[in-house]
């Protein structure tokens, strides 16, 4: 019998392991500070759901939900409409898993009231772990919890709903919502005119005695198999939000055509439809004209959740880059000691550590502030404040931890590519970068808002060492629209640096204020100087060296 040679190349070496089973929440030392310092101590709970969303089976899901987009089943063989989208088992189990932790409900109790303290920062806490792994199905997760924020307009509604979107059941057969376990929500406002400007909606409203009949067309309706949607509407008295779900009452197939899915650059576990009301039975949810009003309640929420997910996928970006560097070697060195590889990662870390602690501080401005105006000025101010930043900063950044792995992290194998395709959309849905400035703008208009908001930034910034008082000052000068951007971006950066003091080393807080709030940050990482030991501080918080 002869025995095989043995190839060459089956000896591989000076490569990492695999970045998986490792524990999220644990490993991750800024955000376990940003958590307690944000009134969260249930450590163990986070531990347990970082611990189970960092296994090699969580990452494989991700993986095969996103290898293995959703179809769309317009009409079946006998040409009958169908209308229904299937997608991938592995996408299931990711929405059973967020579901079964809460992720899309746990801050509302079962009658649609807000959840108490610190509820908003334990679920953004396990969201952003949660969005490092897989983000296309966080999508109808996200709407869903938003969702009972807009049906408050609608109070015996909510009181039918809340009890089955709370519920930790996830029911994805296709029938009515009344009938099944738990719900999911989705919300349909952008058509082809436009997703900015809604009041340019041409979808109409019909009353039908106490409801009434949708026609119109949105261009994109994400999370199709979504159990109901909140929809922008031309009702007789101007735009108003509707409650749509999939079936009527008697039980038959609601009017929605799905006509297409979209062909996306990321975010491909999700389904994003194109789909026409061709009078869909609706609920009104607020009243005739105040569209806006209702829905601006869930969009708050939904742009909390950009900001959140983006923070996380620069976490997984940056774990993915740290990880790699400690195992490869170049020229007899790890790339991790590497000074000017030691210097992009601990920029990179710095970054980090700055977003993480502006969104968990933010989730506890959303947790006070049903009774606490100063944290309700904060949430409406830097909410879009650190979308804009956070989802913006995040594609660049996640493109230079790509590079610190080489050509390993340009191939689909690694998270990086799917990461990066991820990225930009949670700029653009939710209020693209430029409408966040604009939003800031607006708000800051409200002098009383915009005072209680610059009064807590001072305080918390009275920590922030080096830092003059004139940049509240030029904050709180009011700017062109022109110059909105570079006002909001300074906003973002003060706002995280303030957060970060109270949760960081000092010398971490320091090199933040240095880099970022003293003199702008340019768009490439490792060019400022972090002096080493600050670096030595930066890394070993971002993942505990072996
Ligand atoms: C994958 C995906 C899924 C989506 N899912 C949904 C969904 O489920 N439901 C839904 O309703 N929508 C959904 N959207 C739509 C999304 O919310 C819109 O694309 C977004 O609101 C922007 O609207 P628009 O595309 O019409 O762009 P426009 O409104 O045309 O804006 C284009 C650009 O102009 C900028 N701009 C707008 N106004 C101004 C101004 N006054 N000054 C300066 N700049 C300005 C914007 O910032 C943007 O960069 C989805 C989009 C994507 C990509």
């Amino acid at each position: 019998m002869t025995t095989l040679p043995r190839f060459d190349t089956e000896e591989v070496f000076n490569q990492s392991p695999p970045y998986e089973n490792v524990d999220l929440y644990s490993s991750d030392v800024p955000l376990q500070e940003a958590v307690r310092a944000n009134g969260d101590a249930q450590t163990d709970t986070l531990a347990t759901f970082g611990r189970q969303w960092g296994t090699a089976e969580m990452f494989a899901l991700a993986r095969r939900a996103n290898e293995n987009p959703p179809k769309l089943y317009t009409f079946d063989g006998k040409g009958f409409r169908r209308d229904v989208v299937e997608y991938h088992p592995a996408y299931h189990e990711l929405m059973r898993a967020s579901i079964a932790a809460g992720l899309h409900a746990s801050t509302w109790t079962s009658s649609g009231q807000r959840a108490a303290p610190p509820a908003e920062v334990a679920r953004g806490a396990r969201y952003y772990m949660a969005a490092q792994i897989e983000s296309g199905h966080l999508c109808p997760i996200t709407m869903t919890r938003a969702a009972l924020a807009a049906l408050a307009a609608a109070p015996e509604l909510l009181a039918e709903v809340a009890p089955k979107v709370v519920s930790r059941s996830y029911d994805p057969v296709f029938r009515p919502w009344w009938e099944k376990p738990g719900m999911t929500l989705g919300m349909g406002m952008t058509e082809k005119q436009g997703g900015t400007d809604v009041r340019a909606n041409s979808t109409t409203a019909t009353p039908t005695g106490d409801c009434y009949s949708i026609t119109g067309h949105k261009w994109f309706l994400s999370a199709p198999m979504s159990d109901a949607f909140l929809v922008l509407a031309q009702a007789p008295g101007g735009l108003t939000c509707f409650f749509v779900p999939r079936f009527r009452p008697d039980g038959t197939v609601n009017a929605l055509r799905l006509q297409r899915l979209k062909d996306k650059l990321g975010n491909r576990s999700n389904a994003s439809s194109e789909v026409e009301f061709a009078g869909a039975f609706a609920l009104r949810v607020g009243d005739e004209g105040a569209g806006i009003r209702t829905i601006i309640q869930m969009v708050q929420l939904t742009r909390l959740d950009c900001a959140l997910a983006s923070a996380g996928f620069m976490r997984m970006a940056l774990a993915q880059a740290v990880h790699h560097s400690r195992y490869r070697s170049v020229f007899q060195k790890h790339l991790y000691d590497q000074p000017m590889m030691r210097a992009v990662l601990a920029d990179l870390a710095l970054e980090v550590e700055g977003a993480v602690a502006l969104v968990m501080r933010l989730a506890r401005a959303f947790d006070l502030a049903p009774t606490d105006p100063r944290q309700a000025a904060y949430a409406r101010l830097i909410t879009p404040a650190a979308k804009y930043w956070i989802c913006k900063t995040a594609p660049s950044f996640i493109y230079e931890a790509m590079e610190c792995l080489g050509g390993n992290g340009y191939v689909e194998e690694s998270v990086l590519p799917r990461l990066y395709r991820e990225a930009p959309v949670n700029a653009i849905w939710e209020g693209s970068g430029n409408v966040m400035c604009l939003d800031v703008l607006r708000a800051l208009k409200r002098d009383e808002e915009a005072a209680m908001l610059f009064a807590d930034l001072e305080r918390e910034g009275s920590r922030l060492t080096g830092v003059e008082q004139g940049l509240f000052e030029q904050l709180d000068e009011i700017a062109s629209e022109a110059a909105a951007r570079v006002t909001v971006g300074k906003l973002a950066v003060l706002a995280a640096a303030a957060a970060l003091s109270a949760t960081a080393p000092p010398p971490v807080v320091e090199a933040f204020v240095q880099t970022r709030l003293l003199q702008p940050h340019g768009a490439l990482y490792g060019a400022d100087s972090v002096d080493a030991r600050t670096g030595e501080t930066l890394l070993t918080r971002v993942l505990p060296e072996n």
